[in-house]
């Protein structure tokens, strides 16, 4: 069979089938896009730390037999990721201490983390979770009582982010639970899903989950994760276009990431198309520096002269903030455009 029908047939199956069939294979990676793995800079010891995971939706929107292309980037296992940074470390931004108990994070006023899984549909390489101790923090089922346990117990929290991993891999039964749960709490205001599925595994977005999601009696904000404009494909439009036209609010956030997105005409192109699909671009983040993802770092001076050339590009709303993430801070600190 040739790609084309393999794609049409891939795509025609579920979610759950979709992720099975991920990309979990070098080689396989490397025929798909007509490259040759000898071609590419790949580790193996850097694939062995932290594995290769591509679902086809994502690596259909890669240029084949391009070796720079930037959505390969971001999953590609490289030398460099085995190479020692320095200023680079295991928890970066201080999540292992802001544990408040297993599968909850309060680090800020009026918001708290929850680690719903440690999975995730796509392998970043520049995620700060290659390091993160997930499996033993992640909320099984059982901890999940006493995670709701404790918003309900701590009247200050207004916003519950579910996170991970991704939250939106959960299944529906288990996610319908989990805001029912939660929506019964009286101070809760809102229920944040922070998940980068509508863009690597559209297919989630099924009308069983706008179901569960649109008839939440919180609001639900959603913020999805894409750091390039070829990320938004013709799969992608429709799943974030039916979470829009069901009330729910979309925000997108990106990592600053050096050879993806380093560059002004990118990131404008990225917001334009955001808002050309009616999400808001919200924060562009400075890389977390998380040991293996050094090589994706861009410098702070650079990055504020990212931000000026998009201030003086396009509208205000369409800038996203520029924030990095600082161990022990009371919030994500902004950067702004020098005076
Ligand atoms: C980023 C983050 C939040 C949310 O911060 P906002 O500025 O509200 O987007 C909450 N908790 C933790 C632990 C975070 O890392
Ligand atoms: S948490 Fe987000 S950035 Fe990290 S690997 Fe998962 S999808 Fe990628």
């Amino acid at each position: 069979m040739t790609d084309r029908h393999n794609e049409i047939l891939h795509f025609s199956k579920n979610w759950q089938q979709q992720l099975a069939e991920a990309f979990n294979k070098i080689d396989d990676l490397c025929d798909y896009l007509n490259l040759s793995p000898d071609d590419l800079p790949i580790s193996l010891a850097a694939l062995e730390d932290f594995a290769l995971r591509v679902p086809l939706s994502f690596a259909a929107s890669m240029e084949k037999g391009n070796p720079h292309d930037p959505l390969l980037r971001q999953v590609l296992p490289v030398k460099e990721e085995v190479q020692i940074y320095p200023g680079f470390s295991i928890d970066p931004v201080g999540d292992i201490q802001a544990v408040a108990q297993a599968g909850v994070l309060h680090k800020y006023q009026g918001r708290v983390l929850f680690i719903n899984t440690g999975s995730c549909a796509i392998n970043c390489r520049y995620c700060f979770r290659r390091n993160f101790p997930y499996a033993e923090l992640q909320l099984t089922k059982q901890k999940e009582a006493a995670a709701i346990q404790y918003i309900r117990e701590d009247s200050s929290v207004a916003e519950v982010i579910l996170s991970g991993g991704d939250p939106l891999l959960l299944n529906d039964a288990r996610l319908a639970h989990l805001i029912q749960q939660l929506s019964d709490i009286r101070h809760l205001k809102r229920i944040r899903i922070h998940s980068r599925l509508p863009v690597v595994l559209p297919a989630r977005i099924t009308d069983e989950l706008i179901d569960i999601l649109s008839q939440s009696p919180v609001q639900i904000v959603v913020v999805i994760h894409c750091n390039h404009a070829n990320e938004i494909n013709k799969r992608v439009i429709p799943a974030c276009k039916s979470l829009k036209e069901n009330g729910l609010i979309l925000f997108n956030q990106s990592v600053l990431l050096k050879g993806v997105n380093d560059n002004a005409a990118v990131l404008c192109d990225l917001s334009e198309k955001l808002f050309s699909h009616g999400i808001i671009p919200y924060y562009l983040h400075l890389l977390d520096k998380a040991s293996g993802t050094g090589h994706f770092e861009v410098a702070e001076t650079e990055a504020l002269k990212l931000i000026r050339q998009i201030q003086d590009t396009l509208p205000g709303y369409l800038v996203p903030k520029l924030v990095k993430e600082q161990a022990g801070a009371a919030s994500k600190q902004y950067l702004f455009r020098p005076a």
